[in-house]
């Protein structure tokens, strides 16, 4: 597994077939004409990106191949099968990808019946990741989607049986209400379904959402933190005890072979590229996104142009920030050796007082130049991060 750490592709589907109220990506309900012209945009986006500079910057030497091929959205089991070929086949034609690139696909439990999961499986997906998200018939219906838990489970049968090696499932947690039995149960239920890999998602209200307006109205009572912090502490015991142990902040799998191969890449700062609207890219110190509406995407690509709508080059600081919280999310913790231009040592001496704080408050733990968290310094996680005091790279940054 660990000779997966050369870039990574992230190709985003905007399309769902109802927009659920707590939705805030970039996503819209379109049929199949207008499937057919975001795969015809994409496309030109892959046919552009090879002359845009960029790959330059995201194969740096030693210019290794995309190594992950991670289908998200929106939801891309939506998409026809000959169309998920026909971006698959345009990525390998004209970008670097290994040839045993491990690709990952988002899919919504009522597109995974056996024939379809056995199509994606021979198409050489690996992961394929269930958004099932509750298996309470009430939650389900809160949270707007259309399955019943009874397809949810139709789906995850399924999935196996095709012989994925990863077969993913997401959920939902801290809905208004939701009490420690009710998510113990959804937490039961996705144990006996045994997938290899589980993501357990907080609710988080945005504004510009129907939830978001729902609270403004005050019709609609978030979950309180203490009552938060409770399932968390409550989800990562439960599922270490049932054999899913946590490794991410959200993130539980069977064993070290079932990680997100493609998500590592977030956490520890690897290039990735983004195609597709609202897409973001990352390469040394740089990152770049695609606008978020598909239409404002498309434009620039019917007359040739690139539709990268604006980037950001990171300080030093910004940059070994990110480093720290994104790490701190994980059971590995941070290698301070290992953080952005060599900084690790210095920001370690600086900091001795407050990593000696953490420790004793039960945080973290110190060893050598490895802080980790513990489960309780894993749940403020970005508290934990910001604790640290960065003032020492200040004159580095650009
Ligand atoms: S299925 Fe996912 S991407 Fe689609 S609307 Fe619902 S939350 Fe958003």
């Amino acid at each position: 597994m660990s000779s997966f750490n050369g870039p990574g592709l992230y190709i985003h589907v905007p399309f769902c077939r109802r927009i659920c109220p707590y939705c805030d990506f970039s996503v819209l309900t379109g049929d199949r004409s207008w499937q057919s012209r975001y795969v015809r945009h994409l496309l030109l986006e892959i046919d552009l990106s090879t002359g845009s500079g960029w790959p330059d910057l995201i194969h740096e030497p030693p210019r290794q191949p995309f190594d992950t091929i991670y289908f998200g959205g929106g939801t891309p089991s939506m998409l026809r099968p000959e169309d998920l070929g026909t971006i698959l086949a345009a990525l390998r034609d004209q970008l670097p990808v290994r040839d045993d690139a491990w690709l990952f696909l988002e899919a919504n439990p009522e597109d995974v019946t056996l024939e379809a999961a056995t199509t994606w499986r021979q198409m050489g997906f690996r992961t394929i990741s269930l958004g099932v998200q509750s298996f309470a018939e009430q939650h389900l219906s809160f949270l707007g989607r259309q399955h019943t838990p009874r397809t949810a489970r139709q789906s995850l049968d399924n999935a196996i049986s095709a012989g994925f090696d990863t077969v993913a499932m997401d959920l939902i947690y801290g809905l208004p209400g939701q009490t420690p039995t009710d998510w113990r149960r959804d937490l039961d239920a996705a144990l006996a379904a045994q997938p290899h890999h589980l993501s357990c998602y907080q609710l988080t209200v945005h504004p510009r959402t129907p939830f978001g307006f729902r609270r403004q109205r005050g019709e609609l009572a978030e979950m309180e933190n203490d009552e938060q912090a409770e399932l968390f502490l409550m989800t990562h015991r439960l599922l270490e005890e049932g054999g899913l142990p946590g490794y991410e902040v959200s993130s539980f799998a069977a064993g070290p072979e079932h990680h997100s191969l493609h998500n590592q890449k977030y956490w520890t700062h690897t290039p990735y590229l983004g195609l597709g609207p609202s897409a973001h890219s990352f390469a040394q110190r740089r990152r770049w996104w695609n606008p978020r509406k598909i239409k404002a995407w498309m434009a620039p690509l019917a007359e040739g142009r690139s539709p990268i709508e604006s980037g950001e080059e990171l300080g030093l600081q910004s940059l070994v920030l990110e480093s720290l919280m994104l790490g701190l999310r994980t059971y590995a913790g941070v290698d301070f050796d290992t953080l952005p231009g060599g900084t690790g040592q210095r920001l370690w001496e600086e900091n001795e007082a407050t990593i000696d704080r953490l420790v004793e408050r039960g945080l973290a733990t110190a060893e050598r130049s490895c802080l980790r968290p513990t489960l309780r310094g894993l749940a403020i996680a970005d508290t934990v991060a910001r604790s640290l005091d960065l003032d020492c790279l200040r004159e580095e940054s650009p």
